[in-house]
């Protein structure tokens, strides 16, 4: 059959056929790769340094105190109060701890449960493309069909007459990923006010992942809910991961009203139903840090996105200027390479790098086969190196 990654793949013993195609996901493939040949991992987006001790002392205080028991199947009561607390104070979102929170596995696992929850055959889901691997598998595990809209660089704009299209009878929600993985975009005001009018004027439901809020390097991040008409009709996805360097920990979020988070938990439960424990009531002091946190984290990463977009346009890419995010995806085609998954395969013998092909991010295979992402949350002596290897691309 054809892959999704456009090679010819045998179809896999035993897997359903809605999975089939799906293959092993590009982080785990290019991560691999990264170990198996010594290279540097600008590929999979974690950072290499740790986050905030205080998080970490919680963490470890939870676990001494005995903290290590299922907790309550929405999240701990400390945790959803400082997620309450953290919509408030950044959006000017007001949720009820007691019913407009649920605590998960992680972003994956709320925007699994959201979907599964949510869609079902004969559905049809609205997301952009490049979009988040995860989504298309998890459309295809609850048997509803994706209809994507192309965001093209060097904006990563989208045609509101393509979203507008993209809209049928069928479809049940749009799905939305800003501040966006893999572009490093941050959905402008207007933009998301074009998509929030769809949303409401097709009655719409929106499930937003905003894992990347707080690492914002220009404009603004606006959640979708904080728009007209869109706080009741949004369930709005976060996690812990990229905020506080954490990213194993796997401490996410889900806010909506108690009607949308009752329908989320309904799957939640049946998945993981609860995890990470001790890491709960660490999150929540994570959450209550100071102004002066999320503005340094965000600066270090701007002064890291400065160092490899540098060093990546010396080596010769089109490189596309990331907003936010931990990446920024360049364009292969001015060194004479048109096979974005071929590069990235060959990189780590060719220079001792690892990136990862945007293609696999893409329904439109060609919108998106010469293009490739680096991850820039590594220590800035790392990023120098693998930036110095790069430069033998050019000869
Ligand atoms: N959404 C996007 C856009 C991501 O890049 C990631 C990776 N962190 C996730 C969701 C998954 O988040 P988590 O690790 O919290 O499950
Ligand atoms: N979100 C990370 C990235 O985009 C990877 C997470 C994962 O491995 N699933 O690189």
């Amino acid at each position: 059959m054809a892959g999704r990654r456009g090679r010819r793949l045998l179809a896999v013993p035993h897997l359903t056929g809605r999975l089939q195609g799906f293959g092993t996901t590009i982080f785990a493939e290019m991560s691999a790769l990264a170990v198996e040949t010594g290279a540097i991992n600008l590929g999979q987006g974690f950072p290499d340094t740790d986050g905030p001790a205080a998080v970490a002392d919680a963490a470890i205080a939870a676990i001494r105190s005995g903290r290590n028991q299922y907790p309550p199947g929405t999240g701990c009561p400390e945790l959803r109060d400082a997620i309450c607390h953290h919509q408030r104070r950044f959006y000017g979102l007001e949720y009820d701890p007691a019913d407009e929170v649920l605590v998960t596995a992680g972003a994956t696992e709320g925007i699994a449960a959201a979907i599964l929850a949510l869609t079902g055959p004969g559905d049809e889901v609205v997301c952009f493309e490049p979009y988040y691997d995860s989504y298309a598998a998890c459309i295809a595990m609850a048997g509803a069909q994706r209809r994507v809209v192309t965001l093209r660089p060097p904006g990563y704009g989208f045609d509101p007459a393509e979203l507008r299209a993209a809209i049928t009878p069928r479809t049940k929600l749009l799905l939305l990923n800003s501040p966006h993985n893999p572009t490093g975009k941050v959905f402008s005001p207007e933009e998301l006010s074009t998509v929030a009018e769809l949303c409401v004027e097709h009655d719409l439901l929106a499930v937003t992942d905003e894992v990347y809020e707080h690492l914002v390097f220009e404009g603004v991040h606006l959640p979708l809910a904080t728009f007209p008409g869109m706080r009741d009709r949004t369930v709005t996805i976060s996690s812990a991961g990229k905020t506080f360097s954490y990213t194993g920990w796997k401490i996410g979020w889900v806010c909506a009203t108690p009607e949308l988070v009752t329908a989320v938990k309904t799957a939640k439960q049946f998945l993981t139903y609860v995890s990470g424990a001790p890491f709960q009531p660490a999150i929540a002091v994570g959450l209550g840090l100071p102004d002066e946190f999320y503005a340094g984290i965000a600066a270090d990463l701007a002064a890291k996105r400065d160092r490899l977009v540098d060093g990546l346009t010396r080596a010769g890419f089109e490189v596309f200027r990331p907003a936010a995010t931990y990446f920024t995806t360049v364009d292969i085609r001015p060194l004479g390479e048109s096979d974005g998954l071929d590069f990235c395969r060959s990189l780590p013998a060719r220079c001792g790098v690892v990136a990862v092909p945007d293609v696999v991010f893409y329904d439109h295979q060609s919108e998106g086969r010469h293009l490739v992402r680096f991850a820039c949350c590594k220590r800035p002596e790392v990023l120098d190196e693998a930036v110095r290897r790069l430069q033998a691309l050019r000869s």
